[in-house]
């Protein structure tokens, strides 16, 4: 599906990872103005290089989603630079260490909740902040279907995502009133991608009852448990994206967007 975003901005946090990527590239090929942040300057520059042909306004921003401040810095110089911002991608995330909950490591627990947790909050306040006072607009939070239903061996993951789809729906609740919508979407096995070849991997390097050894055959056991019997892709994500800031979910806010092929 392709909508219109001519006039319009985007700001992307995890700007230089997969999602944010096909996402940023789906948003400007449809005329949207695009602004990246990121803890990666090297991969953001790249990225706003090939995102050059679409001519539209870009802007890049080093952030820790994690730090108020430098959350807030890089809102204040992205609206610097490009005036309004019509919608945020609250979209990034660390899927940490793979390990049984007997055995999971408290520091990585943390490190996940900082991301995924504090850094969505951050975002998503200094976004709600500023599409109060501009006006209204739309915000997605990315979630995962790891949020919906726990998957073995990601705890964290699992909590933190849990709570993403939770702030979703407070948040549409509390911002409704400002003309502000607020969804998240719950992709599962997306890919190629960096989640997907780590989490096979990794999930592998576990050795529990629900994968084998072979992160070869364990790419197979994860695809056989989809009914699409593929994987999603990274362009299927941002069509979700694309959707639930478009004007045609105009009356669809704290809704979560399941992405996992059944
Ligand atoms: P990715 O690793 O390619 O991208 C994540 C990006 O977030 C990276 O560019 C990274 O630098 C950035 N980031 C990490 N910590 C940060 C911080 N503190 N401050 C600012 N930026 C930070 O992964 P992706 O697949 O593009 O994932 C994007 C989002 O989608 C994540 O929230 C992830 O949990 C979610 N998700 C991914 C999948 C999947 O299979 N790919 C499935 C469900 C949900």
């Amino acid at each position: 599906a392709t909508y219109s975003f001519e006039g319009k901005t985007i700001l992307i946090t995890g700007g230089a990872g997969d999602i944010g990527k096909a996402t940023a590239q789906r948003f400007a090929a449809n005329g949207a103005g695009v602004v990246l942040l990121d803890l990666n300057e090297t991969k953001m520059a790249e990225m706003v290089q090939e995102l050059e042909e679409y001519n539209v306004p870009l802007g890049a921003f080093q952030c820790d989603v994690t730090l108020a401040d430098s959350v807030a810095n890089a809102f204040s110089g992205a609206m610097a630079q490009v005036g309004q911002i019509d919608y945020i991608f609250n979209n990034a995330g660390y899927q940490g260490v793979f390990a049984k909950t007997d055995e999971y490591p408290a520091d990585d627990f943390q490190k996940v909740i900082d991301i995924n947790v504090i850094g969505v909050f951050h975002v998503l306040k200094a976004a709600a902040q500023h599409l109060r006072d501009s006006g209204g607009g739309a915000i997605v939070n990315m979630a995962s279907h790891a949020g919906v239903d726990g998957p073995p061996n990601m705890l964290a993951y699992a909590a933190s995502k849990f709570a993403v789809i939770g702030m979703t729906q407070t948040a549409a609740k509390d911002l409704a009133a400002y003309g502000i919508r607020v969804n998240s979407l719950s992709p599962s096995l997306i890919g190629p991608g960096v989640m997907w070849t780590r989490q096979t991997e990794l999930q592998a390097a576990v050795g529990s009852q629900y994968f084998d050894l072979d992160p070869k055959v364990v790419e197979q056991q994860m695809i056989n448990s989809v009914p699409m019997r593929r994987l999603g892709s990274l362009e299927e994500v941002a069509n979700g994206v694309s959707f639930l800031m478009s004007d045609e979910a105009s009356y669809i806010t704290g809704f979560n967007l399941d992405i996992t092929g059944g």
